[in-house]
This record gives C-alpha cells, structure tokens and sequence, in this order.
C-alpha cells in the first residue's frame, strides 16, 4: 500500500513542488493551503506523514501541530521559515518529529521523508502486539473470551453472552484491531459506516453496553480500554 503524505504549505509554487515530487516518489500526495482546512484532512485523515508549514492563514502549523498530537501520532514533519532556533524549539515543544528549515534541498527532503516513514514502520513492527490466539479466521479467542464470527456469537467461559447486532460487530471490530488505539470517529466509520449520521455518543453508549457484558468490573475495564483524548484501544 501507498504511504499517504499531507503536505501543508500557503506558498503556492512550493506547495506543488512539494506535491510533484513526492508523487514522483510514489507517495499519495494530498495538499492544503490554509490552516483550518489542513487540520480538518488531518483530523479526519489517516496520512503516514504531514509536512507542516508553519505561518499559514487560518491557524497556524504550531498550533495544528498541538491539535493533531493530542489525537493521534502521525508524524510530522514541520518547515520552518527560516533557521531560526525558536521555531526549532518550539516545533518539538508542540510534538512534531523533525523539522527542516527553508530553503531546502528536495533530494534532502525525500531522504527526510523515507528515513521518518521507515522509522515508523520498525516501530510499528516491534510494538506489535503478539498474533491472536486464533482457532480460524472467523473464531477469535482471548483467553476465556471468544469471539465467532461463523456463529455469531460471543462466550465467555464457554457461556453465550447476549449482544445485539452492532454490539457484536464493534466486538468483532475491536478484536480484530487488538492494541490499536482507535478514534470514535474511526469507529462510527468503520462499524456504522460512512452515511452514519450519528454521534461519537453512539460509540460512548455501546461501549458502556459492551463492558457491562464482558467485562468483570465494568468500571475497571481490561479488555475495552479508553485511551484518553484518542478513543478506545481492546486489549484481549
Ligand atoms: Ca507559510
């Protein structure tokens, strides 16, 4: 699969040069002009890597930089006007991973972009979490907690728990993305579906639903756990 890269720049003729040679690259490119709207594609999007101007009309890249990072840990690469130490500090302080400052080599650039994305990548795959417990593809089982897809079904212990429909498929959902944090919006796209005219609520309340079903303390839950400011995370 593609790595997908926003790239966050007012200045036009940068901007594009930015776009064609990262696409050259064999990146999926996606761009924004103006602060807002760039931090609605992050928000919303789901890059492997945002190149952050940081004056830009409408908010600026410190403070998108700041937005994203309470959400989620894209990386992000920010350029900054000028050599100037502050922007440095201050571009770290916010939570971006590196930085370049203008004017930049392209070719320096890329070796930036690739070297971020591979780092990524590695961590990812010592962060792992180990393989599921799987009898098959469609039974997945978490210690005394199975989950079977072919029936339908849930067991704790080997005792059917009683989960209605969405309950189920947010169940399922989560198992299968097991240690991953997950957004509610992330949720209510990928289990309700995109023409889902509902709320992050909606989340809230079938997850309550789901503890009190297979959590021995729902208060205190193990398995659905909240991940503050991001969303929820299973944990088998
Ligand atoms: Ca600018």
């Amino acid at each position: 699969m593609k790595n997908s890269i926003l790239v966050v720049e007012d200045e036009k003729a940068l901007r594009e040069t930015l776009e064609y040679n990262l696409t050259n690259e064999g990146y999926e490119v996606d761009t924004s002009a103006d602060g807002l709207d760039a931090y609605k594609k992050a928000h919303e999007g789901n890059y492997n890597l945002i190149l952050l101007d940081i004056m830009l009309p409408g908010m600026d890249g410190f403070e998108i930089c700041r937005k994203i990072r309470a959400e989620k840990n894209t990386p992000i690469l920010m350029l900054t006007a000028r050599d100037d130490e502050i922007d440095r500090i201050v571009g770290l302080e916010v939570g971006a991973d590196d930085y370049m400052s203008k004017p930049f080599s392209m070719r320096e650039l890329l070796a930036r972009v690739k070297a971020m994305l591979r780092r990524v990548r590695l961590m990812q795959e010592e962060s792992a979490p180990a393989p599921v417990e799987t009898i098959s593809k469609e039974v997945l089982s978490f210690g005394d907690l199975v989950i079977d897809s072919i029936r339908r079904e849930v067991r704790i212990n080997n005792v059917n728990l009683e989960l209605k429909p969405k309950e189920f498929e947010l169940l399922h959902y989560l198992a299968t993305n097991r240690g991953r944090a997950l957004s509610r919006d992330k949720i209510l796209e990928d289990v309700w579906g995109w023409d889902y005219m509902g709320e992050s609520r909606t989340v809230d309340v079938h997850m309550r639903w789901l503890r009190q079903k297979i959590e021995v303390d729902p208060g205190q839950p193990n398995r659905l756990v909240t991940v503050r400011g991001a969303g929820y995370r299973f944990e088998g």
